[in-house]
């Protein structure tokens, strides 16, 4: 089934009555090419690749819960390529690219909203770090314009410019950043890889990885045991837990992050607005609530929820910035839980054991990358090979010191990236 415009207007007016399940629902069959544990937007999005890209479709994903009921449709949906480090920042810059043509592609739409996202900086150290991040940027290829605080006035208006407790020296602008609609970017792909022969299959967790002489042969579930060829650990922040069915110990704490939405108001922020002094950042939702949100609990939980001292503390960054926002109603807040590595760089890799391979280590930023993820990812499964754009993002710089990717410039310590 295609959407189209033209579907929409006889759809509307026949009742609506020829609309399709957007994906199957898969039962699963006792054997596979590839099963992939996780069906969040990295699952999801390495599905469909393969299936598009390589032509493999003998493929199972296997999710525990509901599609998309992970941090996919949790998050903040901030999507960006402004990474300083190389091996980010080709990696992003390919990720943001694959965003830009990703409603024609899947014939589906995810709202990618162009609406662009300024860091603001606040003294003039931070200033040579954001000029510096700029002109890495604008030489992978990317956008990005430094802001006076003239230019910023005109912009954002309603920031406060005379009081805030940390001063406004401008920021840096990517005109092409923006948000998109999460669990639609997971309901697209899940159409996409379900169209192509791909079985989704619900309310069906991993127990246990089998492994025969050094090489995967396939997963226990709950829904029964199922042979695999090869074996993808896509489970954002479960990564550790999942890996350790294997035998493995990953460099990798789960850590919660918090996100808040008010009720829906008129138009009134137009650019997603980071502000690393406060740890908070904030856009506005199409259908009109402020969505935002701030740092890590800073303490490491498999609890997907929120707590009372963060949401403070958000809250106060919230009012140092805009304190028009005072007079929001927050609607409800919630938490998703992070897969930090010590670098804050991500893994998409062979696990060291034959037929299976890894993908973690978004930390607090894997929305964005969801294209460029499943696109690496299924590039590795499929040819063996690291896809040019993800080249760095291997298991061992972790073991060997070599190749580490520390983006923050905070050291190896997992909640402070
Ligand atoms: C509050 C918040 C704000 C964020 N804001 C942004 C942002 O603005 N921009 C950005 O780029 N990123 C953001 N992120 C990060 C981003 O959401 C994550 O990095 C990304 O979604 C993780 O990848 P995923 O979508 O595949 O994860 P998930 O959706 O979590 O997918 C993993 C799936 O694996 C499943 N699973 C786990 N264990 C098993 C098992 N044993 N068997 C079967 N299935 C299993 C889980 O149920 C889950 O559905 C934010 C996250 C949060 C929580």
């Amino acid at each position: 089934m295609r959407f189209s415009g033209l579907r929409v207007l006889k759809e509307g007016l026949t009742g609506n009555r020829g609309w399709q399940a957007h994906w199957r629902d898969a039962m699963p069959k006792s054997d596979y090419d590839v099963v992939i544990i996780g069906g969040g937007g990295h699952g999801l999005s390495t599905a469909y690749y393969l299936a598009k890209e390589h032509g493999i479709t003998n493929v199972a994903v296997l999710e525990k819960g509901y599609l998309g009921g992970g941090n996919v449709g949790r998050n903040t949906t901030i999507v960006r390529a402004n990474y300083f480090l190389p091996g980010n920042s080709e990696f992003y810059s390919h990720s943001l690219k694959l965003w830009e043509g990703l409603e024609e592609d899947l014939n589906y739409n995810v709202m990618h909203s162009q609406r662009g996202q300024i860091v603001l900086f606040h003294s003039d150290g931070q200033r040579d770090a954001a000029a510096r991040r700029g002109n890495a940027m604008r030489n992978q290829g990317d956008d990005a314009e430094l802001l006076s605080v003239a230019e910023l006035k005109r912009m954002v208006p309603y920031l406060d410019y005379e009081q805030a407790r940390f001063p406004i020296y401008g920021g840096l602008l990517q005109r092409r950043a923006g948000t998109a609609r999460h669990d639609a970017v997971a309901w697209g792909y899940a159409r996409g890889a379900s169209d192509r022969g791909v079985d989704l299959i619900q309310n069906c967790e991993v127990t246990g990885i089998d492994i025969e002489n050094g090489r995967v042969r396939g997963v226990q579930t709950t829904r029964g045991a199922i042979r695999a060829r090869k074996l993808a650990i896509v489970v954002a922040g479960r990564s550790s837990q999942v890996a350790a069915m294997a035998g493995m110990r990953l460099p990798i704490e789960s850590h919660v992050l918090q996100a808040f939405v008010t009720e829906g108001l008129k138009p009134c922020i137009d650019h997603v607005i980071s502000f690393g002094m406060g740890h908070f950042y904030i856009s506005q939702s199409d259908k009109g609530g402020l969505v935002f949100g701030g740092d890590l609990d800073m303490y490491a939980s498999y609890a997907a929820r929120g707590n009372l001292p963060l949401a403070e503390h958000v809250m106060e960054a919230g009012m140092t910035l805009m304190p028009m926002i005072g007079n929001a109603s927050v609607l409800r807040s919630w938490g998703g839980i992070m897969d930090m590595s010590p670098d804050g760089s991500p893994i998409i890799d062979h696990a060291g054991i034959d037929g299976l391979y890894l993908n973690c280590g978004w930390c607090y930023g894997g929305f964005k990358a969801v294209p460029g993820s499943g696109h690496a990812m299924a590039h590795l499964i499929a040819t063996e090979r690291p896809h040019p754009a993800a080249t760095g993002f291997r298991l061992d710089r972790f073991r060997t010191g070599s190749g580490l990717m520390d983006e923050e410039g905070t050291g190896t310590q997992h909640n402070l990236h």
